[in-house]
């Protein structure tokens, strides 16, 4: 009685002018499906209705022109040329239409689902059997966006970034991690930087991303690196985590391992990938929290000799307060942190050179803590060995 009585009514709403679509949606709460046509077919069956043929007054004839929609998203598609296995569609509709399908359902007093959500959903359907491709509601390769506001539909494609993650290893000093525009011209170009527009030839992510962005034809990246290490540090061991973030790929499917030989070889000898493999959005936030601990190599260099035996006082460095040191001072904010030495061995070269390995708490400054940074860093090598120490070199072994 409540299905005769509500169709009674949205019939007469829509003088008859409805399509199966939107017949079958008013009843998706009482009504068995699957699906609002097959809805829409059981009740033009039980109460002998006549099929609409005039364009339906609730989704102005959008519903019914879904392939010829579908039309103009794939025509787009194959002019950008992309690859992708998942999708998800998002539409902009006319306000007036969103809000008389609202009061229809006010009217009835029902809770039914929205237009909006069929017409995505619906879409969705034709387009995943077009390209054989899937949906996803999270982390869709492409986003199709469908403006219905004018008579004819516009479409957008966004293409969701591209995330491959891995491990560098640095092998030799003078290569900073991300691309460093030049100071003095900003990147334009000038006599300073030989007009490359950067302050050293190359870097990391440089290193690493071109042959990713070729093998993609992406438009452009981005590296995230579980923390960073200065120009004139090395990364050994195994190496520091990293997601590289590759913007608007048009091919997703490619061979890492191909990729991560070509970075290999053609950055030869200054850097080198280990354990490349597909990441995703979350990771790239999750690698850049602070590492737990980190392991390096320090060769310190004092002013004065030093008895092999006076350096057994290292071993009380322990927690560590180190005002933000000057070098850092132009970019970060004043502050005192406080971080621990976990662990300390020393290898003696001569009476006044010493090789450290260090275990600390991410987040500590290595080269202050040797010079002790004018007092900045207390205590320090400097502090409790009783004269100047300065950090010559310095190596990452691990980024725990
Ligand atoms: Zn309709
Ligand atoms: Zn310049």
């Amino acid at each position: 009685m409540e299905t005769e009585k509500r169709l009674e009514k949205l019939l007469d709403i829509t003088d008859g002018s409805i399509c199966p679509n939107c017949l079958g949606r008013k009843f998706s709460d009482i009504l068995p499906g699957p699906g609002n046509v097959k809805r829409a077919e059981s009740l033009i069956e039980t109460f002998k209705l006549k099929k609409s043929t005039v364009e339906c007054k609730i989704c102005k004839g959008i519903l019914e022109d879904l392939e010829k929609t579908a039309d103009y998203v794939e025509e787009k598609i194959k002019k950008l040329n992309l690859e992708f296995s998942t999708i998800l569609v998002g539409s902009r509709l006319p306000e007036n239409l969103l809000s008389a399908d609202e009061k229809i359902n006010e009217i009835l007093n029902i809770e039914v689902e929205s237009i909006k959500k069929e017409i995505n959903r619906e879409l969705g359907k034709i387009l995943k059997k077009r390209f054989n491709c899937g949906v996803d509601f999270e982390n869709p390769d492409i986003v199709v966006k469908v403006d219905f506001r004018k008579s004819k539909p516009r479409v957008w494609i966004q293409i969701n970034p591209l995330f491959i993650e891995g491990r560098y290893r640095k092998l030799v000093r003078g290569i900073p991690q991300t691309k460093w525009p030049c100071r003095e011209c900003k990147g334009r170009g000038c006599p300073r930087c030989n007009f490359t527009g950067k302050m050293y030839p190359t870097s990391v992510e440089e290193l690493v991303a071109e042959p990713a962005l070729k093998a993609t034809q992406g438009s452009r990246s981005k590296f995230h690196g579980a923390g960073r290490e200065d120009v004139d540090v090395r990364m050994l061991g195994r190496g520091r985590p990293f997601v590289l973030e590759i913007k608007e790929p048009k091919i997703r499917k490619i061979n890492l391992k191909k990729i991560s030989d070509e970075i290999n070889k053609s950055a030869k000898g200054k850097i080198q990938v280990l354990d490349l493999k597909f990441s995703n959005r979350n990771r790239k936030v999750e690698i850049k929290t602070s590492s737990s601990y980190k392991i390096y190599k320090a060769k310190v260099k004092l002013k004065d000799k030093i008895e092999p035996s006076a350096l057994e006082k290292l071993k009380s460095l322990n927690l560590i307060k180190q005002r933000t040191p000057k070098r850092v001072a132009h970019r970060r904010a004043d502050k005192i942190r406080k971080r621990r030495v976990i662990d300390i061995r020393w290898n003696i070269i001569d009476s006044r050179t010493f090789e450290v390995i260090l275990k600390t708490e991410g987040g500590l400054y290595i080269k202050e803590l040797i010079s002790g940074d004018d007092g900045r860093t207390k205590p320090s090598v400097s502090e409790i060995l009783n004269t100047s120490a300065e950090c010559i070199e310095l190596d990452v072994l691990e980024v725990g």
